[in-house]
C-alpha cells in the first residue's frame, strides 16, 4: 500500500524535484515499510519524536525537522538531523550553528517565510533574514540551502498558487542579492499533500507529503 503510493507520488515528481516523507504520528512499521521501497528522505515535527525514530530505525535514513524548533531542544537533534526546515529566527540560526560545532557536522537549513494568510508567529520578514545572510560567515556549521515556506489551507487554487509564488520570488532575490556566492542556496521546500502538483508548478524542489503517502492522521 505504502510503497505503491510512493510509487505513485514519485511518478508526479520531475527529475529536480525531492520528497520529505513526512511520518509524524505514524508508527515505525509505516517507516519501515517506506524505507523498504526505498524512500530515505522522512521529516518529523516534534524532536522527542524524531529522536525515538532515529534511534529504532536504520541509520542511513535522512530526517528532516520540519515543525516549529525551540531553541532549547536543538542540541537534541543536533547530532543527526540532517535538514532542519522552519529556521525563523536569529536565535535559533545562532544556536544550531553552535549544536552543530559541538558535534563536528554542518547542518543544512531553510529560512521559513510566513505567506500564507493565516495567523502566524512562524517565520522570518525579509529584514530578518537579510541579517542572517549577512552574518552567515558567523556560522561555519550551518549550510544555508533555501527556503520553506506553507500556503493556506484553502480550496482557492489561485491563492495557494500567489503564495507558492510569493515564496519564489523571495528565493530569487534572496539568492541574487545575498546568496550568489552559495551555491548550496538551491532548495525551495514547498508543497503538502493536498497543494503539492501547484507547488512543483511555481518551482518548488522540495515536497513534504504525509498524509496522501501513510494515511490521514
Ligand atoms: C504535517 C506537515 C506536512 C505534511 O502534511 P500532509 O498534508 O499530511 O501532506 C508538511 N509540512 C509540514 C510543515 C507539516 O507540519
Amino acid at each position: 500500500m505504502i510503497k505503491q503510493r510512493l510509487l505513485t507520488i514519485h511518478q508526479a515528481l520531475p527529475k529536480n524535484v525531492s520528497l520529505v516523507a513526512v511520518s509524524k504520528t505514524k508508527p515505525l512499521e509505516a517507516i519501515q515499510e517506506a524505507y523498504d521501497a526505498g524512500q530515505r528522505v522522512f521529516g518529523e515535527n516534534k524532536v522527542q519524536e524524531m529522536v525515538e525514530k532515529h534511534e529504532a530505525l536504520p541509520h542511513d535514513i535522512q530526517w528532516h525537522f520540519i515543525g516549529h524548533l525551540q531553541t532549547n531542544k536543538v542540541k537534541y537533534i543536533a547530532p543527526f538531523v540532517e535538514m532542519i526546515h522552519a529556521v525563523d529566527s536569529f536565535k535559533l540560526v545562532q544556536e544550531i550553528n553552535k549544536q552543530a560545532a559541538k558535534n563536528k557536522r554542518i547542518i543544512r537549513c531553510l529560512l521559513q517565510f510566513h505567506i500564507a494568510e493565516e495567523e502566524s508567529k512562524f517565520g522570518l520578514t525579509i529584514d530578518e533574514a537579510v541579517h542572517i545572510a549577512q552574518n552567515t560567515s558567523n556560522f561555519p556549521h550551518i549550510e544555508f540551502a533555501g527556503v520553506m515556506g506553507m500556503a493556506t489551507f484553502t480550496d482557492n487554487t489561485e491563492q495557494v498558487r500567489a503564495e507558492f509564488r510569493s515564496l519564489n520570488a523571495i528565493f530569487n532575490t534572496l539568492k541574487k542579492e545575498y546568496f550568489n556566492q552559495h551555491a548550496s542556496f538551491t532548495e525551495i521546500s514547498m508543497g503538502m499533500s493536498g497543494d503539492y502538483l501547484i507547488a512543483i508548478e511555481e518551482g518548488s524542489t522540495i515536497v513534504r507529503i504525509g498524509s496522501t503517502l501513510f494515511g490521514t492522521r
